[in-house]
């Protein structure tokens, strides 16, 4: 499903709204730290992407963080070459697609990144730190607690996804980008 593109104007309101934890995670990490490290930039930037927001507006959102840790030349230099590059505007050129959900749990962040699954890669304390502050109520929190316990991160996803919206999602989560458009879906309806 295509969505008009959105606006750096909405994208606060819009991140807490209809953004998948993983998602809101780094959000919130770069709007705190003014940095994301590789991984982070890529599984971000991807989905913003994909979520509809154009090139130029990707440029202006991340060098209003970056600029704030590193200066604005050096994220001119450094920064903005792979940021065009993911819009297929570098290099091969690319139009490169916004990871998955099975990719994102498989992927194995290190000390100080913050990509990844959340289901799969916060500890339990955080993790159910981070569904109180969606506003998962405390019997959905132990439902998805559960699930995590399983292995089964994306169910617990579907869970979360459920209980913030509170409506269902038969067909279940599959991926970040799908996350944000069922969400949308109902914020609008
Ligand atoms: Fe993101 Fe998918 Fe994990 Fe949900 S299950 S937090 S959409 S990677």
């Amino acid at each position: 499903k295509e969505f008009a593109e959105i606006s750096l104007r909405d994208i606060d309101d819009i991140a807490k709204s209809s953004f998948p934890m993983c998602m809101r995670h780094l959000f919130e990490k770069l709007r705190e730290e003014h940095h994301l490290k590789h991984g982070g930039r890529m599984q971000l930037g991807l989905f913003l992407k994909g979520v509809g927001l154009k090139l130029d507006d990707a440029l202006a959102f991340w060098k209003a963080e970056f600029s704030r840790k590193v200066g604005a030349e050096r994220f001119d230099k450094e920064y903005s070459y792979s940021i065009r590059h993911n819009y297929g505007r570098e290099g091969k050129r690319t139009d490169y697609t916004p990871y998955s959900c099975q990719k994102i749990i498989s992927s194995t962040p290190g000390v100080g990144d913050h990509h990844g699954c959340p289901y799969r890669h916060f500890s339990e304390e955080n993790l159910t730190a981070a569904l109180s502050r969606m506003g998962v109520n405390s019997r959905a929190v132990g439902d998805v607690m559960n699930k995590v316990r399983n292995k089964h991160y994306q169910l617990a996803c579907t869970l979360t996804f459920e209980a913030v919206h509170g409506s269902s999602c038969d067909s279940g989560i599959n991926h970040p980008n799908q996350y944000f458009s069922d969400s949308q879906i109902i914020m609008k309806s």
